[in-house]
């Protein structure tokens, strides 16, 4: 079974409750894990997959109510891509609509690209066979339109080749060209299975803000695995990773890749499951054992959600 791919991808919020209600209402995401921010345990960390909280759909954000918008441009990770079935890109275009939900076509697929609520950028993309795959129901949208996941990500660089050459450490390799973009896939991964490099000389930086990915995560199935991979980034590229930190829910190292965006490296163990029942995900406030103590003052400043 192939294990390599996009594990998570990380971003900036504003209003933690108009995050929660735009990717579990209208995008249908399952809620699979609420926590907070380990390193900044005051703010929320909501972590929105499929129903089991695969590795391959896991987006998650930190909402801060009072973080400054974004700004577009080189160096940042520009657009997170949605799966969905290719006969539901009429639904979604109907039920965007309100998000500026402009249809194209890209490498021969059907395209759907809008923004979230902090202006993040988003897609869908109508991929054929997916429809046979299993969905999370919200209990709103029909399951045969539900989002089945990752189909990929874009980034914005100034200088695509050497953060192409770093791709491969993680098992994508260079799969067409299309106008200024470059596409890296994984051979037999469907979720998460696709990065886009997209050439964009000239561009000012991104400032990162409401609206922005803070960092992409690729997977790694377990220590051993992720070890070998920070090997080969500092042997081959002269990259080097944090040491390794307990996220709970996965095991990460970071490092910043040639072309300026933050990259991790996650483990697909231990998953979601680890500290509630998997028919419970995301129903609790689930803290690691080192925040535990102070429980009752982190709910304290914490938003209400519902
Ligand atoms: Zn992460």
């Amino acid at each position: 079974m192939a294990r390599n791919g996009i594990h998570h991808v990380t971003a900036i919020a504003g209003d933690a409750r108009r995050n929660l209600d735009f990717y579990a209402r209208t995008l249908g995401l399952r809620l699979v894990k609420k926590t907070v921010n380990f390193d900044d345990p005051g703010t929320y960390h909501l972590y929105f997959g499929d129903a089991a909280g695969a590795p391959g759909t896991i987006l998650t954000f930190f909402p801060w109510a009072h973080a400054a918008t974004g700004r577009a441009g080189a160096g940042e990770l520009a657009e997170t891509m949605f799966r969905i079935p290719r006969a539901s890109i009429g639904y979604w275009t109907v039920r965007l609509i309100a998000q500026g939900a402009e249809r194209s076509e890209r490498f021969g697929e059907p395209v759907l690209t809008f923004r979230d609520p902090d202006g993040m950028r988003l897609a869908l993309v109508g991929v054929p066979g997916v429809e046979a795959e299993a969905a999370w129901d919200n209990g709103e949208i029909p399951q045969e339109h539900a989002i089945r996941g990752f189909h990929g990500v874009s980034l914005m660089l100034g200088d695509a080749a050497r953060t192409g050459a770093v791709l491969s450490v993680f098992g994508f390799a260079a799969a067409g060209q299309e106008g200024d973009t470059s596409r890296f896939r994984v051979d037999g991964t469907a979720l998460g299975g696709i990065v886009d490099l997209r050439t964009v000389g000239g561009f000012l930086p991104a400032r990162m803000g409401r609206g922005s990915v803070h960092h992409l995560a690729f997977r790694a199935a377990d220590d051993a695995v992720q070890a070998a991979m920070a090997q080969r980034l500092a042997t081959e590229h002269g990259l080097h990773t944090t040491e390794q930190k307990d996220r709970d829910y996965f095991r990460s190292v970071y490092f910043r890749e040639p072309g300026g965006v933050l990259f991790e490296i996650a483990t697909d163990v231990p998953g979601f499951a680890v500290d509630e029942d998997a028919a419970a995900l995301g129903t609790a406030l689930k803290l690691p054992r080192f925040l535990q103590p102070r429980r009752a003052a982190i709910e304290a400043v914490l938003p209400t959600l519902a």
